[in-house]
């Protein structure tokens, strides 16, 4: 095939005219799908690929904004509470630095990364990317942004810090008046931006204008998965490369990052000792309390299910029944969830594949809404600091708490879902001619 029919087909994935289903490894032969419209896996119905016309422009208009509303929401003060005459107010940063002054460090550094720094980090990479190519100009070390862009998307986590806000306010209503500032309003716009930024993301937009793919060579109609067909997909930049052209020390020829083989390496035993550890921090973060709340010099220590109990008892129960499902359930069902998917795919079964492929992808999404009652600490201790009125201290329990949370997200990433289809590629779904397209 020509190198530019190649680009004219879908610049960004194009090789020998295929492309590899992310979750299932599934090889499809590329089709045309029409403006706003996108490729669907035929076997495990994943997302293939987009047709984004306007993507670029959408995308950097939307980053560009975002990254306005966020140092809006960074610089001006975020809430103040009233209470009488005495006003506290409080910026979003304070959140992490009021857990370290608590002596509660770890924390206070994993509420700072995932509400301020690893967001910002992610805003100014995408920044970096789309800016220079929106004028037709290919960035410096575009392959490295946008690989520690990709490794830090799922730790920026700012609507489960919106959650986290909720719940405090809520919390805090018969303690004080909260009056919302500057910086919670360019917050919640940054949330609807930065959303509508990463629907209009199309990743292929940053390849398609860095020359030519290499033509790693024709194959045969007989489609099945790209392993099985001799490709390995680019970790990277997503393009099929064919395993015995990428040479002794295998590198992607489009974006020169380091190809590890077909499947994620060490994937099964790396998921079993991240969920084993996840699952004995659980058990402390439930039995230790998560923060003290003092209220005119009196007060005791609650954990997580006092909490809910308490915003139950308050009225407040359907953010009662939200932090249950996303501190308690969300865990649990997702350890349970992992540890099924790893025991089926280990004992080579069949049953129900494509289910088992959306268990996981629920199991990636759902994750870092555990975060939840780490920002309510975060957020309460940095608010309530009036002394003799009411102060609140974070507990041992948090740490925990967080550190399983981490341990569960780092889990989900190691697992592979393409491993859920390797013992049946044989047959079923292969030869696939065209992907459904749908709108
Ligand atoms: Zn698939
Ligand atoms: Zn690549």
């Amino acid at each position: 095939m020509s190198t530019e029919r190649a680009q004219e087909m879908l610049p960004g994935y194009a090789a020998d005219g295929l492309v590899a289903c992310r979750s299932c490894d599934c090889a499809h032969r590329i089709v045309d799908v029409p403006p706003g419209g996108k490729a669907l896996c035929r076997r495990c119905g994943a997302i293939l690929y987009r047709n984004m016309p306007k993507s670029l422009d959408h995308s950097a208009a939307l980053y560009l904004a975002a990254m306005v509303l966020f140092l809006l929401a960074n610089t001006f003060p975020f809430v103040a509470l009233q209470y009488g005459d005495r006003i506290e107010q409080s910026r979003l940063i304070t959140g992490g630095l009021a857990l370290q002054q608590a002596g509660m460090g770890e924390i206070g550094i994993l509420v700072l990364l995932t509400s301020v720094v690893f967001p910002f980090l992610t805003l100014l990479g995408m920044l970096y990317l789309l800016l220079p190519l929106r004028f037709g100009i290919r960035p410096r070390w575009q392959t490295r942004v946008w690989v520690a862009v990709r490794a830090l998307t799922p730790w920026s986590l700012i609507g489960v810090f919106m959650l986290g806000l909720l719940v405090s306010v809520v919390k805090l209503q018969d303690l004080a008046v909260i009056v919302p500032g500057v910086a919670f309003y360019a917050f919640v716009g940054l949330l609807v931006v930065s959303t509508a930024a990463v629907a209009s993301f199309d990743p292929a937009v940053l390849w398609q204008r860095m020359g030519p793919c290499p033509d790693p060579g024709v194959t045969d109609g007989a489609a099945d998965t790209a392993a099985a067909m001799g490709y390995a997909t680019c970790h990277t930049c997503d393009l099929l490369v064919r395993r015995s052209a990428a040479g002794e020390h295998p590198a992607c020829p489009r974006c020169g990052s380091a190809m590890h083989g077909t499947r994620h390496p060490d994937s099964i035993n790396r998921t079993w000792a991240l969920l084993a550890a996840a699952t004995l921090l659980l058990v402390p973060a439930n039995l230790l309390p998560v923060m003290t709340v003092i209220r005119f010099g009196q007060g005791e220590p609650s954990t997580i299910m006092a909490g809910v109990v308490h915003l139950i008892q308050d009225g407040a129960w359907p953010l009662g029944l939200l932090v249950l499902f996303a501190s308690f359930v969300v865990p649990i069902t997702k350890i349970a969830a992992l540890i099924f998917l790893l025991v089926t795919v280990q004992r080579g079964s069949d049953w129900r594949k494509r289910d088992r492929t959306v268990v996981y992808r629920i199991t990636e999404v759902v994750g870092a809404w555990s975060m939840v009652d780490i920002f309510l600490v975060g957020i309460l201790v940095a608010l309530v600091r009036m002394d003799g009125l009411a102060t609140v201290y974070p507990g041992s329990g948090a740490t925990f708490f967080g550190a399983a949370v981490v341990l569960t997200m780092l889990a989900a990433h190691a697992f592979d879902p393409r491993l859920i289809w390797d013992k049946a590629d044989s047959g079923e779904g292969a030869a696939a001619g065209a992907a459904g397209a749908a709108t």
